[in-house]
């Protein structure tokens, strides 16, 4: 079965070093971008809502992000830089392509998501 992923993840995944907002969250986002890595071609769906790696995070309450207006806004950019629509499965590899070429290397990763609190950390990796 797929897993559904929130757009913005993919580019929270080309820069993660094992922070996070608690333990628990750390080591679960470890390990689900592992799962992805060691069989890219699978498939992912993309949407603007609570995913796997939401489900360990802190800031989920009830199955809505506490940060929910800011977090749908970098969903919907990333989706509309890497020109794809809310609810779309594509592969994981695919995915990853866009968000690389079309954001990263575009230079627009901080325009999209310049506001998160771990903002510090892509910067220094860019
Ligand atoms: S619940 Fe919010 S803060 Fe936590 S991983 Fe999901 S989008 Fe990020």
């Amino acid at each position: 079965m797929e897993k559904c992923l929130r757009p913005h993840h993919g580019m929270c995944f080309q820069f993660y070093e094992g922070k996070g907002y608690s333990a628990d969250f750390t080591d679960h986002m470890g390990r689900v971008i592992k799962e992805l890595e060691a069989s890219p071609e699978q498939k992912v769906v993309l949407k603007a809502q609570t995913d796997v790696v939401c489900k360990n995070c802190p800031n989920n309450e009830g199955g809505l992000c506490s940060s929910q207006d800011k977090v749908i806004r970098y969903d919907k950019e990333v989706l509309k830089a890497c020109g794809l629509s809310d609810g779309c499965e594509i592969s994981f590899d695919k995915f990853t392509g866009l968000v690389k070429t079309r954001i990263i290397k575009a230079g627009i990763r901080s325009d999209i998501c310049g506001d998160c609190s771990w903002d510090y950390i892509c910067r220094s990796k860019e």
